[in-house]
């Protein structure tokens, strides 16, 4: 996908701060940060959301959550908890159409979200 903002930070072709990666997954600081922690967790293959997910992807999907635990101990959240958010469509406000997992974190979080 040629232009994918997520797909242009997988390539390195847009800066950021990356925290993690791997040959499946790239994890990097969101830009408009949420709460102290507040990372995307992105798979490096393009998928525009959860909607176009297939079945043959459910290990990846997986892979991602795993990931995702694996970078909230990291970042010292496993004991005051975090969050994992994933936007799908209008309504949830997605903004980039590139299948990303939100991992928030280091302050309570309020329940619903808005
Ligand atoms: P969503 O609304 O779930 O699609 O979230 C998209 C997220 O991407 C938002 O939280 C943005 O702040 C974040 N974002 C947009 N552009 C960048 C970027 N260049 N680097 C890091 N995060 C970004
Ligand atoms: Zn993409």
């Amino acid at each position: 996908m040629t232009d994918c903002l997520f797909c242009h930070i997988i390539n390195k072709e847009i800066p950021s701060k990356l925290v993690y990666e791997d040959e499946q997954v790239l994890a990097f600081e969101d830009i408009k940060p949420q709460a102290p922690v507040h990372l995307l967790i992105i798979p490096k293959r393009h998928i525009a959301s959860l909607k176009e997910a297939e079945e043959n992807d459910q290990n990846l999907l997986g892979y991602i959550l795993l990931a995702a635990r694996k970078i909230a101990r990291d970042k010292g959240l496993a004991e005051s908890g975090f969050r994992l958010v994933i936007n799908t469509g209008p309504d949830a406000g997605q903004e980039v159409y590139h299948l990303h997992v939100h991992l928030l974190g280091g302050r309570g979080l309020g329940w619903p979200p808005g």
